[in-house]
């Protein structure tokens, strides 16, 4: 799957990026949606440095299967989702390309988005 947004390198790039496709020993909290990582499952596990300090971040199968759709820095996607509702800029034909269960995530998350709008 390929990217095409356009991205500031200057400020937003890690000094070392190491991501892992783990199986969970314990227990986990995916960073994007929050849902638990049960032991056993596979996760996404990115290991970081970032101006002088090392950040992991723990991402469940199907979020770090939409991030790259969305172009998603860690702890991001939901709101890029919901952003590219707004702005009417959803990568449907990506979308596409998805598992099941991230499909099924992301259409919960624009489902999430119009009922909010409701309200409005
Ligand atoms: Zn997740």
């Amino acid at each position: 799957m390929s990217c095409s947004c356009s991205y500031d390198p200057i400020d937003d790039y890690p000094d070392v990026w190491d991501v892992t496709t783990p199986k969970a020993r314990v227990e986990h909290v995916c960073c994007e949606c929050g849902v638990t990582i049960a032991k056993g499952e596979f996760y996404q596990r990115i290991k970081s440095l970032y101006d002088g300090y090392w950040m992991t971040h723990i991402t469940c199968s199907p979020c770090a299967e939409i991030r790259p759709v969305f172009c998603s820095n860690v702890e991001q996607l939901r709101d890029k989702v919901t952003d590219a509702v707004r702005d009417n800029y959803v990568p449907w034909a990506a979308l596409g390309e998805l598992s099941k269960p991230a499909r099924e995530k992301v259409c919960g998350w624009i489902e999430e988005r119009w009922e909010g709008m409701e309200d409005v």
